[in-house]
């Protein structure tokens, strides 16, 4: 992918993810990421490559509605109920109003906030927000969800939390994830693949297999594989000079 001022964001960059896997791509800044997920999102085109997702161009894919976007900010509106706020694509897809009440209604309950459906954004935790922004991906029973850096802005404690609370709700629904971080025991947590980016110019450094039992828990973490695989991921950044301050 060149952007016209030049700059190559990503170069060698092939992967194929099967229905129900839980990918996280994970790089220094810079290296592609974000770029990556636009691209499969259909938000930019490729200036060489090719993509699909389950046999359709991006584009087609965003038609069809196969995806939802879950964005590092919540990106929630504030004179919205938390309800009328996971109902939002719902309404401008055109679902009719008791439909649109019934789903939202149900991801809320999917992400254990049936309670706040009444509340206000403001009224709300960063992570319940989040909480909410994935209930809102999720309104629409896409396949897909892509998540850029959901939890970034969170504190670690929290971020641990809805880590457990993703993957819970990752084998209830099935869904095939493709998750951006920078955090390593973040990747090894969630993730049944770990893809390894490095920068200048972007690439593809490492696609590590997670093979830690499922489902995965708090003690998932003090395995001695946990730490194997989290030596793994950091010394194929290490390789690809990940590492490096950038210019
Ligand atoms: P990451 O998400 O891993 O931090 P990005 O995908 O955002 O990385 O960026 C990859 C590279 O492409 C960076 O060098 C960035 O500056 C560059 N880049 C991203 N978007 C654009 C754009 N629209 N125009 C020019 N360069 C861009």
């Amino acid at each position: 992918m060149v952007f016209p001022n030049g700059t190559v964001a990503l170069k060698e960059a092939n992967l194929e993810v099967a229905p129900g896997e839980f990918i996280s791509l994970i790089g220094p800044s810079g290296c592609g990421k974000t770029t990556l997920l636009r691209l499969l999102a259909d938000l930019i085109k490729p200036t060489a490559g090719t993509i699909y997702i389950g046999g359709k161009t991006p584009e087609e894919a965003r038609k069809a509605r196969a995806y939802g976007y879950v964005f590092q900010a919540p990106t929630l509106m504030e004179w919205r109920t938390v309800l009328a706020n996971v109902m939002l694509p719902l309404e401008i897809m055109g679902f009719p109003p008791a439909e649109r009440k019934a789903r939202a209604e149900r991801m809320l309950e999917l992400v254990g906030l049936e309670r706040f459906a009444r509340h206000y954004p403001w009224q709300l935790s960063g992570g319940m927000q989040q909480r909410v922004s994935i209930a809102r991906a999720l309104a629409f029973d896409p396949h897909l969800l892509f998540m850029d850096e959901p939890f970034g802005a969170l504190d670690e404690i929290t971020r641990e939390n809805l880590n457990l609370e993703l993957l819970r709700l990752w084998r209830e629904t099935g869904k095939t994830v493709i998750f951006v971080t920078h955090s390593i025991p973040e990747a090894v947590f969630l993730s049944t693949r770990i893809v390894v980016m490095t920068p200048r110019p972007g690439k593809i450094e490492a696609i590590i297999p997670v093979d830690l039992p499922q489902p995965r828990s708090f003690e998932t973490r003090e395995l001695p594989e946990f730490f194997r695989l989290a030596t793994e991921v950091r010394e194929a950044l290490r390789r690809g000079h990940g590492y490096e301050v950038a210019e």
